[in-house]
C-alpha cells in the first residue's frame, strides 16, 4: 500500500469494532495517525497497541455531551493536529413503529444523529482556522431509501444525509469538505441479530459485504484532489433489493 495519508491526523469514531476498526486499520496502514474514538476503553487500548505507534486511543462515551463538546483539545492534545474527522459511530434499532420501544430510540437517536452532530460542532472552528480539513460520515443507504423494517433507524440516517448535504455547502468556502459514505449491511456486531445466511442467499453474488469495502471507500473519498468534487458514495451488495 503506498502511503497516500502520509502526515495526515484522522479521528474515527466508533473505532474499537467494524466499520470503523476496520477504517482505522486501513488509514494507519496508509501512513496516517489516527485516533480511535470509543467507549470500549479495554478493546481500544488492546488494538491500539496491535497496531502500532501511529495509533492512538480515546476513551470517550459519545451519549456524554461533556466529553463530547471537550473532543478536540484532546484529539489535538494526544495527536497534535486533526486533518480529517470521521464520525461513524452509531447503533441500529429495527422492526415495527407500533411495537417499538421509544427509551430505545432516544438512545439511538441521541448517537446517531446528536452526538454526530455536535462532535461536527466540536472539531469544526479548528478546520476552519486552519483553513482545511474533511468530515467523513458514515450513513446507510437507509439515509436516502425509506426502508420498511426499520423507520427510526431510517430516520436517523435521512437526519445525517440532511446536516451533510447543507453543512457541505456551509463550510466549502472554509476549505472543508463534508462527505458520507451509505453502506448496504456490511457484516459487523450491528448485524448480529439479522438472519445473515437468508440475507445472503437473496443476494445475487451471495455474500454481504464486508467491513474493508466501506474502508476503501472512505480512503478513496479522503484521497481525492480537491479541485474533484467528493459528494457521497453509496456501495452496496450486488442487486440487493430494499
Ligand atoms: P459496530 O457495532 O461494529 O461498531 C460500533 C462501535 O461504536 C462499537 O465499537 C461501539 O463500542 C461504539 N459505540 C457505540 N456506542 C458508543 C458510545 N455511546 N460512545 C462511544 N462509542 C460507542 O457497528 P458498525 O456496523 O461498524 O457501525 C458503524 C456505523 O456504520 C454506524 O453508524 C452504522 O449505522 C453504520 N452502518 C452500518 C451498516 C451495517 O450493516 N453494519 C450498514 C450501514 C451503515
Amino acid at each position: 500500500m503506498t502511503e497516500e495519508m502520509k502526515g495526515k491526523v484522522v479521528a474515527i469514531t466508533g473505532a474499537a469494532s467494524g466499520i470503523g476498526l476496520q477504517t482505522a486499520r486501513t488509514l494507519v496502514a496508509a501512513g496516517a495517525t489516527v485516533v480511535l474514538i470509543d467507549r470500549a476503553e479495554e478493546r481500544l487500548n488492546q488494538l491500539c497497541n496491535e497496531m502500532g505507534p501511529t495509533a492512538l486511543p480515546l476513551v470517550v462515551d459519545l451519549l456524554d455531551g461533556v466529553h463530547v463538546s471537550a473532543i478536540l483539545p484532546r484529539i489535538l492534545e494526544i495527536a497534535g493536529g486533526l486533518d480529517v474527522f470521521y464520525a461513524n459511530a452509531g447503533s441500529y434499532i429495527g422492526g415495527p413503529v407500533a411495537e417499538g420501544d421509544p427509551d430505545a430510540w432516544d438512545k439511538m437517536l441521541n448517537l446517531n444523529i446528536n452526538a454526530a452532530f455536535r462532535s461536527v460542532h466540536a472539531v469544526l472552528p479548528h478546520m476552519i482556522a486552519q483553513k482545511s480539513g474533511d468530515i467523513v460520515f458514515t450513513s446507510s443507504v437507509a439515509g436516502v431509501i425509506p426502508v420498511v423494517w426499520e423507520p427510526i433507524y431510517t430516520a436517523s440516517k435521512f437526519a445525517v444525509q440532511a446536516f451533510v448535504h447543507s453543512t457541505r455547502r456551509q463550510v466549502a468556502p472554509h476549505g472543508i469538505r463534508v462527505c458520507a459514505v451509505l453502506p448496504g449491511p456490511v457484516v459487523t456486531a450491528l448485524l448480529d441479530d439479522w438472519p445473515k445466511a437468508k440475507m445472503e442467499e437473496a443476494l445475487a453474488n451471495g455474500s454481504l459485504m464486508q467491513p474493508q469495502e466501506v474502508a476503501d471507500a472512505v480512503l478513496f473519498m479522503l484521497t481525492r484532489k480537491r479541485t474533484v468534487t467528493v459528494r457521497d458514495l453509496v456501495i452496496m451488495p450486488t442487486s440487493l433489493d430494499l
